[in-house]
Formats: C-alpha cells, structure tokens, sequence
C-alpha cells in the first residue's frame, strides 16, 4: 500500500492471496448496505479457502436464523445473510473464453480506495494466452446520496486485438454465508431466489427472501452501453438458471475502440418504508435513475459533507493520517446519515464479512463516543435499537431469574441472545463450550453509553421518551445480579465473565462462569450511582410515572443506594485489583516458552485448548479488563466511586494496575491494544504510541493473521479515532455541560486540527505542541461553555467568537 495524497488507500500490486483482506479493506457502503470491493468479474464463491475471491453483498440490520447439526448437536445461529450478488459483470471473447483475473498476464494494476470520494477505482490491463491485449478500467459507487442504489463503470480498451465480444451483465444469486472458514459447519443458506426476469431491454431484476425470518429484497439493474462515446444499440439474450440471471450482449470491438459499461443497481428491502410493491419500486427506482455521472455528482457531495464534520487533521509521520481517514471511512459506512431512521446499530465487524455472523456486543462502548463528536443523532438511533430490544432483554431476565432487563451479549434481530453455545478451535479442530454470554458487562456498557450521550448532548427529551426507562431497567437487572454475602459484608456477583473472555470458570470446575469481576463489579456500582442521580434530576411527575411502570418503590432505590456504597472490589496486594476473585491462585504461564514456540500468541485461548490445557489455569487476559476502568473513567471519577464503596484510591494505583496485567495480557482482541494506547497515553508515551500504531494497522497490515478478510474491526477504528478525538486532546465533558480540554500530543504528532459538536453547537480545534485555538463556529445557541486544563479557566464562547490558549 502507497499513499502519497493522504486521501488513498493504493494498491499497486494483484495479490491474490491478499484479496479477501482488501475485499474487506475496499468494502463500499452507505450505512444501508454494503458491498466488499471483490472484483465484479468474480464469481460468487461458496469456498472463501480455496478462492481469492468473496463478493458479499450485506444489508444493515437484515438477519436470518438457521440450525445445523455440529458435533451432534442441534445449534441455532443468527447471521447477517449475503445477498446476491449485484457486482456481476464480465465479458466473453468471441471464441467462449471467460475473462479471468487469475488466469491472464497482468500488465498493469493499480487499485484506489478514495476515501474523499466513496469510490473504488480499478486500473488494469492484461495479456491472455491467445495474446490479446485490453485495458479496463472500473470505478465503483455505493451512493452515499440515495441509499438505494450503486453504480459501476466500466471503460474496456481492445489494444491490439479487434473482435466479437459479450458483456454478460446480471444478478447473480449463487451465493451463501461461507465467509468465515470457522463456520464452514453451520449451515450457511439463509436465501431461496424467489423470481428473475429481464424488465426491459436494458434491465434485470431479482427477487429473493431469507428462509427464517422472510425478508424479502428485490434488486433491479440496469445496464447502458458505449462505444467511443456513442450510446450502442444492441440486441440483448437473456441468459438464466435457477439462481443466475443475465443480459449477453454480443458487440463488435475494434482495435483502439473504447468500451464503456455503466451498470446501476437499486436496492429495497420489505424492511423498508414508503414501499408499495418491492420489485416494482426497484425497478422504476432504477429505470428512472439519472445517469451515472450525475448520481456519482450527488454522492461526492454528500462525502464532501461528511468530511466536512468528521475529518480529523493530523500532521504525523508515515501513514497515521490515511490510516486514521480510513477508519473514519469505514466508520461513516455502517454509520452514517443513511442509518438514522433504520433499527441497527454497529455490528463488531462492520457490512463488510461475517465474523461473528454479524451481530453486535459491547463495541458501541469504543464507537459511540466518536459519532457522538460528529453526528450524535446517529448514537441516538442506535441506543434506540436497545430500547426496541428492551422485551426481549426483560423476558431474558425474567426467564434467568432476575429483575429488569438484561440485554445479550451478542445481539441481531430481535435481541435474543445470539452467542455461540459452542465453537470451533481451528487449531485444535474440536468444537468447545462457549460461556461468554455470561458477560453480562453489557449492560454496563450500554448504561454507559446512554449517559455520556446524554452528557454530550444534553438531549433531556430522548433521556425522557427512551433513555430513563432503558437505564432504569438496566439498573433494576444489574441490582438483581447482586446477592448480598454475610461473610464479605458486601454486595457481590458471581458466576460472570469479563471483558477478557479467555477465563470463563475456575480451573477443573464445571460451573461456568467466575465470581466478582472487579470491572464488573465497579461498572455495576457506577450504574447504581447514575440511577439514583437519575431518578432524582428527573422532572418529578415523569418519575413517578416511571417507578410505578417498572415496579421501582423506596425499597429498590435503598436497595441501589446499598449496592453503590458497599459492592465488593477484589485485590490482590497493595493497590492491585484482582480480576476476579481466585485470579491471585492462578497459575504463571511461562510467556517467554510460548513465544518462543508459537510465535504469535495472541489467541492462547486456541493454544492451551490445542494443548489439552486451558487458559482457564493461569494468570493470563486475551484484552484489558480491570484497565477498563481507567479507559472509561478519569482518575476523579475514579476517586468519586472508589471512595463511595468505601475503597482507598490513589494515582499511583492506575500505574501499577496497568504494568501488572500488561505482562499478562495478549491481545487477542483488537480492543485491547487500544486500550492499553488509552491508558498510557500520559504515563508512557512511547509505550501508547507503540500500541496506537498497532491499533491503526489492525485491520491494514491484518494483524491478527487472517481476521480482517471476515471483516473489519470496526471497534479498534473507531477507538483509534477516538485516541485522537479525546484522549490527545483532552476533550471531556463535566456533569455541569463544561467541555474541557486537556491535550497532550505524543512526540510522533506535531498538531492536529478538527470539528466536535457539542451540544448542538459546532467547535473548531486546532491543537499544536504549545497552543489551543478554538472557535465556535455556529449552531443554534449563543454560547458554549469550555474549560481548558485548570478549573479556573472556564469560558463562555460567543457564536462566531475564538480564542486560543498557550499551554
Ligand atoms: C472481543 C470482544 C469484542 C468482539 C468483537 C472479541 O474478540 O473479545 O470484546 O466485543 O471481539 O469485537
């Protein structure tokens, strides 16, 4: 990858067995759906080991459930479904020879990723065994503009051949979900193609619908010619088969001549609104389409928009800014204004593969935060996709015994909890229990989320319509995850997992889970806290009217009240908090040994298992864990919770915390990295700046070896814009609405330059070594309080007005 605009990624080089990974790395989408950037004249694939090539079409929000029969058990998985697939697009030369990328003499490839943009750009030229020489160049839109509908361009060059040729352009519905090796057992056949056909000369169209959950999509394509700039007047043959439909259209090429395909696709689903009959909306969407140069226009401005607000500008070494706009890119695909009046919120790997069948878990706690700076109504829309789920998180609890409502680990649909019940470790080839929806953490995160949108954004009215309830019910469900323990004195919950999933029982015990996860545990009593304060702010009529729906008396709130002064915090020694209680019994694993046997060995959960041992036995973390506590907390709050339960707390404590477990953390997750970037970032910079790097390269450089081709870690990129975001500036937002700063730039980044909203309102930041420059540049109101470093600093900033400080 080169870049030297600061705007593209650049491939110059086909790799074929670098494909998948940048079939996930050029995925275009528009927060509707998405489409991996595999070539067009690549077949659908139903074998992603043996083929470098994975089209996968993925629309936001559209699930399917299937059951398989794995190591003689009856599972049932919920996956996002790829659709058929619209790229299809190819041609044949007279004597019936396909073109195929791996099978021809490659020239010339260059493939541009613009990210200014939203287009993908393919230049090649290519020698086949006959020896004839072409050229062909394709661009590829997803439309940021019209969610519906996506273009491709062809411009096809014959250089020293002349001759028969047939554009084969369709829908192609031989596709499944067989995007993820691990899951080459589940049954991956979530679509029966329900009817195609040609609409006219130009178009094709088909229909087809998820087998569980019967969601139908209609797609129409239509398909224009040119030669040498003259629309070509053509007969067209409808070729199809069961699950393939197409037009061939024989032409005649010359020497020279030049050949130019547009191909646009529209896109509906029953999901939609405003939709009468689904393929006849397709198709007159489609037929009624502008032409592609005009719908390219539209979509560019509404990149240029979105940059406009999101784009962050850093003056750093290598490739940190493209690296960063990339994951800013990636970010506005699955979340984007395309999103906001659809029910989804961010699946961990993003519309661009099938790694964890598309659901979603606690990564909004690592995204939200960014959107919250740059389109917070976006974060709205999806804390209102928790709330949708709020039935089925409460009949989860009820069912589990507890109160309130407790959301799943891992969610789709309809928030039914989605977690495997086992998986496979490639390594081993055996298929293992999965406990890790014991992570009920979850719904701390959530409850979290929901408050520092508020805190951003001061939207009392959505805190009133959906967040008060949510938050109330979540706190109800956590409290009932409590007992009380006579011989601790305290309040304590057993039998969880936390964030690092590679402990999910005590060594040889077949009870799952483990007892007072310190995270856990704290998360739960910041939750408590932030209810009753909650409950207290809220206008008192509405509040009543709350209580008395969800059951919530004097007693509950004594009861929160009790939980938040006096919940059990293990440690290990002077200042160290114990992961879980029974952490400190654990065995040390010999970390250099496994070095120096694996290598790499970030997943010691697939080796120990591999080994016939279990990480369950040793003092080891797949991510950070108790460290969360200092990524989601400052050392105030920290001291504000810590001394509510009663705990001593000191700054030192937070460099010890985070030496003790970095020597046992492997970072097996993406999240992790950032994590430890975020923590360090003031008390050791080279060290934070070492994992930021690696947190940017997580996806680009695939570092966990083969990961990002099922798709992208859409977490760890926008953690790693957050890094810039909030923790180098400082940014932080008081319980009295005060947006404070607080920068500190690493060495490697000489200034940065960007936009938050905040409260409506809009605020220019230009941060260098030695000075703050910030300017209100509009919004609705006259003034917005910020802070820089030291309390006494507090100003009220005019519409319109600057300032800058020297620190
Ligand atoms: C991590 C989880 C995370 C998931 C999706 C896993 O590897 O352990 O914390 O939610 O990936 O990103």
């Amino acid at each position: 990858m080169t870049d030297t605009q600061q705007w593209k990624i650049i491939y110059n080089e086909y790799q074929a067995e670098q494909q998948h990974l940048r079939e996930s790395l050029c995925t275009l989408g528009n927060g509707y759906f998405a489409s991996r950037g595999a070539f067009e004249f690549a077949e659908a694939s139903h074998n992603f080991e043996d083929n470098p090539h994975y089209p996968g079409t993925y629309l936001a929000g559209v699930f399917n459930k299937l059951s398989s029969n794995v190591a003689d058990k009856e599972i049932v998985n919920e996956s996002i479904v790829n659709w058929p697939n619209w790229l299809y697009l190819t041609f044949e030369y007279e004597d019936g020879q396909h073109f195929h990328l791996d099978e021809v003499e490659i020239l010339y490839f260059q493939q541009e990723l613009d990210l200014y943009k939203g287009q993908l750009i393919t230049d090649l030229s290519f020698r086949d065994d006959k020896g004839r020489e072409t050229e062909l160049k394709t661009r590829r839109i997803v439309s940021m503009a019209d969610r519906h509908l996506a273009m491709l361009q062809w411009e096809l060059k014959a250089i020293n051949w002349n001759g028969q040729l047939s554009i084969l352009s369709g829908i192609d519905g031989n596709v499944n979900n067989s995007g993820v090796p691990r899951y080459s057992d589940l049954n991956g056949n979530h679509l029966d193609i329900l009817e195609h056909g040609e609409y006219n000369e130009e178009g094709i169209y088909m229909h087809s619908r998820t087998n569980f959950s019967e969601v139908s999509v209609a797609q129409s394509v239509r398909t224009r010619i040119h030669i040498d700039g003259q629309s070509y007047d053509y007969e067209r043959q409808l070729e199809q088969n069961n699950k393939l439909v197409y037009h061939r259209i024989p032409l005649k090429l010359e020497k020279g001549q030049e050949l130019k395909v547009s191909k646009i696709l529209a896109i509906y689903t029953s999901k939609d609104d405003g939709v009468g009959n689904l393929i006849r909306d397709a198709i007159r969407k489609v037929k009624g389409a502008s032409e592609l140069e005009d719908l390219a226009h539209y979509h560019y401005i509404e990149w240029e928009a979105l940059w406009g607000r999101s784009d962050i500008r850093v003056k750093a070494k290598d490739s940190v800014q493209v690296l960063l706009r990339l994951h800013i890119f990636h970010l506005l695909q699955v979340a984007s204004p395309n999103t906001l009046d659809l029910d989804v919120s961010v699946p961990s790997r993003g519309l661009h593969g099938e790694a964890y069948r598309g659901n979603l878990m606690w990564d909004e706690l690592y995204i939200f935060p960014v959107i919250n700076y740059m389109k917070p109504s976006i974060t709205q829309n999806m804390l209102k996709y928790r709330f949708y789920r709020m039935g089925e998180a409460r009949r989860s609890a009820n069912e589990q015994g507890y109160k309130g409502a407790m959301f799943p680990w891992q969610s789709g649909s309809n928030g039914e909890e989605n977690a495997q019940e086992i998986h496979l470790n490639p390594e081993s080839g055996r298929w293992i229990p999965d406990d890790t929806h014991l992570q009920r953490h979850v719904n701390t995160a959530i409850a979290y989320n929901l408050w520092s949108y508020i805190k951003i954004t001061n939207d009392v009215i959505f805190l009133e319509d959906y967040g008060a309830e949510m938050m109330f019910s979540i706190t109800k469900f956590l409290a009932s995850l409590t007992s009380f323990s006579e011989s601790k004195g305290r309040f304590e919950i057993k039998h969880v997992v936390g964030p690092d999933e590679y402990h999910t029982s005590y060594p040889n015990s077949d009870q799952a889970g483990l007892n007072n996860n310190a995270y856990t545990n704290i998360m739960v009593a910041w939750v408590m806290k932030q209810s009753l304060k909650l409950y207290h702010r809220l206008p008192s009529d509405f509040c009543v009217y709350q209580c008395k729906k969800l059951d919530i008396n004097k007693d509950t709130l004594k009861q929160w009240e009790a939980i938040s002064k006096n919940m059990f915090v293990p440690f290990i020694e002077d200042d160290i908090l114990e992961q879980f209680e029974g952490y400190a019994d654990l065995k040390e694993l010999d970390w250099d040994a496994y070095k120096e046997k694996y290598n790499n060995i970030q997943r010691l959960d697939r080796i120990l298992e591999s080994e016939g041992d279990s990480p369950n036995n040793y003092k080891l973390s797949k991510q950070a864990d108790v460290l969360m506590l200092f990524y989601l907390f400052t050392s105030d709050e920290l001291k504000e919770i810590f001394d509510t339960l009663g705990y001593k707390f000191n700054l030192e404590m937070i460099r010890k915390n985070i030496y003790y477990y970095a020597k046992r953390t492997s970072h097996g997750s993406t999240l992790s990295r950032l994590v430890y970037s975020w923590v360090m970032a003031r008390a050791d910079r080279k060290i934070s700046w070492k994992f930021f790097e690696e947190a940017l390269k997580s996806d680009v450089d695939d570092i966990q070896g083969g990961t990002t081709t099922e798709g992208i870690h859409l977490g760890a990129m926008a953690g790693t814009v957050d890094m810039v975001q909030r923790a180098y500036t400082g940014a932080y937002v008081d319980e009295e609405g005060v947006l404070w700063l607080n920068p500190s730039l690493p060495i490697e980044i000489d200034s940065l330059e960007m936009s938050l909203r905040f409260r409506g309102q809009c605020l220019q930041i230009k941060i260098s070594k030695e000075q703050i420059y910030l300017k209100h540049e509009e919004g609705w109101r006259d003034s917005i309080k910020v802070g820089v470093i030291d309390r006494s600093n507090i100003r009220s900033l005019k519409l319109g007005e600057s300032c800058s400080f020297e620190y």
